[in-house]
């Protein structure tokens, strides 16, 4: 092989060359098929949320998820990678919403009809995927698109209703009701974990703080209840104290008030914060508190009576740090209110619509965020309430739409966590190794440990509808049925759908000894869906059995640090859930990539430039290596500014200076490769052949030892280096040597070493450039 001065190219223009040689040819797909099917290292793709186009983020993603396996693939490892796609949930109802100009979930089912909604969101999905393949071309990532698994595909759904059955059979689901986080507008439960996955969702708000009086029964003393949640005092039922606090019951302004001994002077303050004038009549343990009754505030609608409603409980998490140390309790809007009316009998009063809106009471029709401060200040004027004040602090939003969100008991679907906790912390202590390593005995671990039972059901319509049947009998009694395939719905009902989500669903009903059996209408968590690709992308157990069981569990998965208690954390509850077993052995969790001026990466902030002009500005290599070599890598965040971009792409160019260099005097020498790619050192007499050849070898190494571990940062780190030292020592002392007349051995051997040094630095860096 003869060489060509001159032919160097600009990466702009080689690039997109290369990628379309790549498809013409089908390189990928023979870099798979090349290597034996026994021999397989298994990559899972999380599946991104198909609504959007590509960003930064999820390009960061893809370039660790190409980097990994191409290094296995020249490991000599059959890596099949398949894309998948997130089409369910919330966030792809919120995308279909908006393009609807839809704002209320009541308008779906009667303004649009629930079959055209659906329609809308599947085509949305279809449409939006489309939006992707280029991009994800560009930056050189390998990956079957056109095979790509979507969590809307009927083969999907059968094996998440599968999953679902499989897990309800081994008593690992169960219906309950518990209070929790609640979006208003979407009017549906969130899981605590999709909420706190990004920064953003805890944010500081203004919200009255209000000291309420609830009048002792028998008595013309007031027990002063504190509360930042005005909106929820027409549901209360109970108050709670520290049995083990002191109280004292104070004469202020003409009334007799009972609070907390160590807050009196603190809580006893006029609007402008001056002390006023008491005097304290006696006081007592909360002991003597617990077990009396008190006036309810308000003509409470039915329910919020009985022989245990409206009196004073204790309570363990009752404090001194802020309030007066007696709690209002609202059962249905309030985690441990909740707890503590199950414990005790205590009614629960539910008195707000799904959409917010109260359904009886002084404030019927109103929404709650929309009344909240105004319910504090008819209180006030109506002498129910002793002062307001006002706080700053952070409060939840929806993920999704960043409305207030609100807690409450809600009739929902579990999966029992605690009950395999155990067993989840111990497969990934012995199972999976973590890059960065913090994260394994970290957050992931900790997460794991005081995650509570996982909410899976949903109030929604675009997701997997949730496969429970249940029918009354003439008895009243409640039956349900769990149907776990397509088939077994076909059986009892005769029925078999070309599509199964909601609405055609839910008009699929059957009899069992007389019963007639209707679906629940509610559907899965997308985080079901999508933490059980592993089984579901390949349409397991009904198709694929070998496979599957090849394949699992994974070898590598990547994804950034919001997922350790999101994807990560599903992918192994559900899979330690079904099998027994950590989904994954190796995971790499990237760090956040922010906009150049250290802030979220936002169109607003104009704080990035497009993925795509980037790269025609510079070369897809340079960005694809800057990031692979930062901290991102390392878990931690990284600014991404062009100039560094332009940077790396100024250092990757003094490989093609070499390039052009060897081309260069191998044209005029006529020097030609004669086909040997083989280690020269045993030949090589020139210390500086028999040092750079080493190096290069030693950088070999070093990648490998780094790659094996997951460890890119310590993998990219020495090449850069040892760019530096081929060109400045290597090429630059040796220049003599390929000036000189005589086509000697020194010569020879210094065309052979450059050579082999170009080949085997071109391999060691192809998985990351
Ligand atoms: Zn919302």
């Amino acid at each position: 092989m003869k060489f060509q001065k001159g032919t160097r190219r600009r990466a702009k223009e080689y690039e997109k060359d290369l990628v379309q040689y790549w498809k013409d040819n089908k390189i990928f797909e023979k870099s798979v098929e090349s290597r034996p099917a026994d021999n397989a290292y298994v990559f899972y793709d999380g599946p991104p949320f198909i609504t959007g186009v590509p960003h930064h983020g999820t390009l960061l993603s893809s370039i660790v998820k190409d980097a990994v396996p191409r290094y296995w693939t020249m490991k000599g490892k059959r890596v099949e990678r398949v894309w998948g796609w997130d089409c369910h949930g919330l966030p792809a109802e919120v995308f279909t919403e908006k393009k609807l100009g839809i704002t209320d979930k009541r308008d779906i089912g009667t303004k649009i009809s629930l079959e055209e909604y659906i329609k809308t969101c599947r085509d949305n999905m279809v449409q939006t995927g489309n939006l992707w393949n280029d991009t994800i071309a560009r930056i050189g990532r390998w990956v079957d698109m056109d095979k790509a698994y979507s969590t809307m595909d009927k083969e999907y759904m059968e094996s998440i209703w599968w999953a679902f059955k499989t897990l309800y059979e081994k008593g690992k689901i169960y219906e309950g009701e518990k209070v929790l986080m609640y979006c208003t507008r979407d009017a549906t439960p969130l899981s605590k974990a999709e909420v706190t996955m990004d920064a953003g969702a805890y944010q500081d708000v203004t919200d009255p703080s209000v000291f309420v009086k609830f009048k002792l029964a028998g008595s013309d003393s007031f027990l002063l209840a504190w509360t930042t949640t005005p909106w929820t005092l027409p549901s209360n039922t109970a108050v709670a104290v520290n049995r083990e606090f002191t109280y004292a019951e104070v004469e202020v302004g003409g009334q007799k008030l009972i609070l907390a001994e160590d807050l009196v002077a603190k809580v006893l303050t006029d609007e402008k914060h001056q002390p006023l004038e008491y005097t304290v009549l006696r006081t007592l343990r909360g002991e003597e508190l617990v077990g009396q009754s008190y006036e309810p505030l308000f003509d409470s609608p039915a329910g919020g009576r009985g022989e245990n409603a409206h009196k004073v409980w204790h309570a363990d998490y009752v404090s001194l740090e802020s309030g007066t140390g007696l709690v209002h309790l609202s059962p249905a809007y309030g985690e441990e209110d909740f707890a503590l009316a199950k414990e005790h009998n205590v009614p629960v009063v539910s008195n707000i619509d799904e959409n917010g809106f109260y359904t009886s009471g002084d404030w019927k029709g109103e929404q709650v965020w929309d009344i909240n401060k105004t319910i504090a200040k008819q209180l006030l004027e109506r002498g129910v309430v002793f002062k307001i004040e006002y706080i700053r602090h952070s409060y939840p939003h929806c993920h999704r739409c960043g409305t207030k969100l609100m807690y409450r008991a809600h009739p929902s679907w579990f999966m029992d966590i605690d009950g395999q906790r155990e067993q989840m912390l111990e497969q990934n202590s012995e199972g999976i190794n973590w890059f960065p390593e913090h994260v394994k005995h970290g957050r992931f671990e900790k997460n794991m440990a005081a995650a509570p039972d996982w909410n899976i059901s949903r109030d929604r319509f675009w997701a997997t509808a949730m496969p429970v049947w249940k029918g009354t009998d003439a008895e009243g009694n409640t039956h349900v049925k769990v149907i776990g395939s397509y088939a077994e719905l076909k059986e009892l009902s005769g029925v078999e759908l070309e599509d199964y989500h909601r609405p055609w669903i839910d008009d699929v009903t059957f009899t069992i000894d007389g019963v007639e059996y209707r679906r629940i209408e509610k559907v899965l968590d997308g985080w079901f869906e999508s933490g059980s690709m592993p089984f579901a992308q390949f349409h397991y157990p009904f198709e694929n059995v070998e496979k599957f069981e090849a394949n699992f569990p994974g070898d590598f998965i990547a994804e950034y640090i919001g997922q350790v208690r999101a994807w990560f954390y599903y992918l192994h509850a559900i899979n330690v859930g079904l099998f027994g077993k950590n989904a994954f052995k190796n995971v790499i969790v990237t760090g956040t990539l922010a906009g150049n001026d250290g802030r979220k990466m936002s169109k607003s902030y104009g704080n990035y430039t497009d993925p795509n002009e980037l790269m025609d500005l510079y070369s897809a290599d340079s960005l694809r290596f800057l990031l692979l070599q930062s901290p991102l890598l390392n878990g931690e965040d990284f600014s991404l500014i062009d100039k560094d971009v332009g940077d790396v792409a100024r250092k990757l160019s003094m490989i093609w200076n070499m390039y052009d260099f060897f081309t260069l005097y191998a044209e005029v020498d006529g020097w030609e490769f004669n086909g040997d790619i083989s280690d020269p050192s045993s030949e090589l007499t020139n210390p500086l052949d028999v040092w750079v050849v080493s190096r290069v070898h030693q950088l070999t190494a070093t990648v490998d030892e780094h790659m094996q571990r997951y460890d890119i940062p310590n993998a990219t780190k020495p090449m850069l280096e040892f760019i530096e030292d081929a060109s400045n020592w290597f090429v630059r002392r040796s220049r003599k040597r390929f000036w000189k007349s005589d086509n000697d051995g020194d010569k020879r051997d210094a065309y052979r070493t450059l050579h082999y040094v170009l080949v085997q630095l071109s391999q060691v860096m192809a998985p990351f450039t």
